[in-house]
């Protein structure tokens, strides 16, 4: 935050001057740098499947012009390369999205258990290939909460995806939705949304640190999962423009539940329409 300076008559050009405390110097210079680590870290994750994708196309053009069925091999991981850079380049478009309304609070009403089901149903045949039981439970007359739509179903995609992209195979990933007093997070009354795999678990010193974008506890397995370490910044971000909380719980060997609180809409006293959190 940038200050102008107040006290006009013993400093003529005071009007146009600003005084940065050291703290808010200090501050800047971590967000710059912050910036800087995300630009590099984007664009390394980009140069990598460049690289393969430049290094397929020359072979192809030389020593492999004749040979069908490298052609056959080579086409498919250069198609999975480009996948791979879409997903990236979605995710970065998302991100900024995310970032440039974040400030705005959303004002419609969601039905998250009607947004599960139908995530749920997206992610069937992932789940099936793993030979992985994906549930849904809730209460009857869970409350609608307050939302953006499209970003709440992609909070509960991310998770969703994370859950049987890491749990392990022949296993169940179980999603529960609850409605909660909020005291676990320190709010009003919340729909909580838990989801819960069998997967290997993440030690304790990375729960901390998995909502920055691109931190993974191992990148070449989220790589080599079709990761690309920004599904959970998504999530921190958009739970702060709806005033959400994100909780991971984690045992290693066993698995991990990931759980959303979102606030519950009720009609506000008013009649502007409008749908707020209640107090
Ligand atoms: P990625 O695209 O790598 O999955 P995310 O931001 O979604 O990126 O997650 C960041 C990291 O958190 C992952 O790379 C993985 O190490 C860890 N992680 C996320 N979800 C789970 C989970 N359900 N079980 C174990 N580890 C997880």
């Amino acid at each position: 935050r940038v200050k102008p300076f107040q006290n006009s008559r013993s400093a003529p050009a005071a009007a146009r001057m600003v005084i940065l405390t050291l703290h808010e110097i200090t501050a800047l210079r971590r967000s710059e740098q912050m910036r800087a680590d995300f630009v590099a870290n984007a664009s390394h994750e980009l140069r990598t499947p460049l690289s393969t994708l430049l290094g397929f196309i020359e072979t192809l053009r030389g020593p492999a012009r004749d040979d069908a069925d490298a052609r056959d091999r080579f086409l498919s991981i250069m198609h999975e390369q480009a996948s791979r850079m879409t997903r990236l380049v979605g995710d970065l478009l998302s991100l900024s999205r995310i970032e440039l309304d974040e400030h705005m609070p959303p004002d419609g009403r969601v039905d998250a258990v009607d947004s599960l089901r139908g995530v749920i149903a997206a992610h069937e045949l992932k789940a099936a290939a793993r030979r992985i039981r994906l549930t849904l439970s809730a209460p009857p007359g869970v409350p609608p909460v307050v939302g953006d739509e499209d970003q709440l179903a992609q909070v509960f995609q991310n998770l969703v995806s994370n859950a049987i992209k890491y749990t392990r195979e022949q296993t169940e990933v179980a999603v529960t939705v609850s409605v909660t007093d909020g005291t676990a997070v320190g709010a009003g009354r919340m729909v909580a949304v838990a989801v819960a795999d069998q997967g290997e678990g993440i030690a304790r010193t990375h729960l901390p640190r998995l909502t920055e974008r691109f931190y993974r506890v191992d990148a070449a397995r989220s790589r080599a999962l079709g990761g690309t370490g920004l599904g959970l910044a998504i999530v921190k971000h958009i739970l702060n423009r709806h005033r959400g909380r994100l909780t991971i719980e984690s045992k290693v060997g066993e698995g991990s539940t990931f759980t959303v609180y979102l606030p519950v809409a009720v009609e506000a006293a008013g009649t502007d329409g409008q749908v707020r959190p209640q107090p």
